[in-house]
């Protein structure tokens, strides 16, 4: 069986200062939990990359970015390459979260392309896919996250099994609507379903639930059978809700 994964997403949240609270605080309460505790990562901000990339060392969390370039190198200002983010030993990246695909206009083939980019650097992708509200109530839900990772799938077939998939209605991201643990589960079981076909060795692959996960509903979402794990925002911002999601996956 998979060992749970709880990845944060700080979003553009933290200071010098609140990030090293943080980190001592979540360090200190991961002591609890011995040899059973799930994988633990925080995607931070590029601008704090270093800083954390210092403050969690020996403490068994892994860095993750938030996201990627497309692009390997040159001429684009702003962005960040996946050899930059290896080079503060990244372990995770996000791509395609819905924020992005909203506000960046990132297509499904950008964010294959993203994706891409991490795993030639050594970088695991966590690969966001979701549907919104309307295409919920449309009955699209199955349709528009098997088109997300089929272009992810379709980019990085012979490696697809190194990725990590995050389910996130993008209705219940940072909305407090959580999708209820069925909702949640007969997606994830689509997806499982669609790693199966592409790989024999999906079985690598975990599959997080996203979306306004806290500390009182992280145990219900992570006991159904196709959810791996989960990527939090919000509740990740406070260490102490933090460490109860990651107990809640320890179960
Ligand atoms: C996210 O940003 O990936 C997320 C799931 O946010 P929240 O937990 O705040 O809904």
């Amino acid at each position: 069986m998979r060992s749970k994964l709880i990845a944060g997403n700080w979003k553009m949240n933290g200071s010098l200062a609140t990030n090293d609270a943080w980190v001592r605080d979540v360090q200190l309460g991961m002591r609890a939990f011995h040899s059973q505790k799930p994988h633990v990562a925080m995607c931070v901000p590029a601008a704090y990359l270093s800083q954390v990339q210092q403050l969690i060392k020996g403490s068994g969390i892994d860095l993750g970015a938030q996201d990627v370039s497309a692009h390997e190198q040159g001429a684009y200002t702003g962005e960040v390459s996946a050899a930059m983010l290896k080079d503060f030993a990244v372990r995770y990246c996000l791509v395609g979260h819905s924020e992005r695909r909203q506000f960046q206009g990132e297509t499904d083939e950008q964010v294959a392309h993203k994706a891409q980019r991490a795993l030639s650097a050594g970088i695991t992708p966590i690969v966001c896919v979701g549907e919104t509200l309307a295409e919920r109530e449309a009955g699209k839900t199955q349709e528009v996250v098997k088109r997300q990772l089929a272009a992810v799938i379709h980019a990085n077939g012979h490696c697809i099994s190194e990725i990590v998939v995050a389910y996130e209605p993008v209705w219940a991201i940072g909305t407090g609507q959580t999708a209820s643990p069925a909702q949640a589960q007969a997606v994830h079981a689509v997806l499982r379903a669609q790693l199966n076909a592409a790989t024999s060795h999906s079985d690598r692959v975990h599959i997080l639930y996203g979306g306004s996960m806290n500390a009182s509903n992280a145990a219900e979402l992570l006991a159904q059978p196709d959810i791996d794990g989960g990527l939090i925002g919000g509740a990740s911002l406070k260490a102490a809700d933090f460490l109860t999601i990651i107990a809640a996956a320890a179960r």
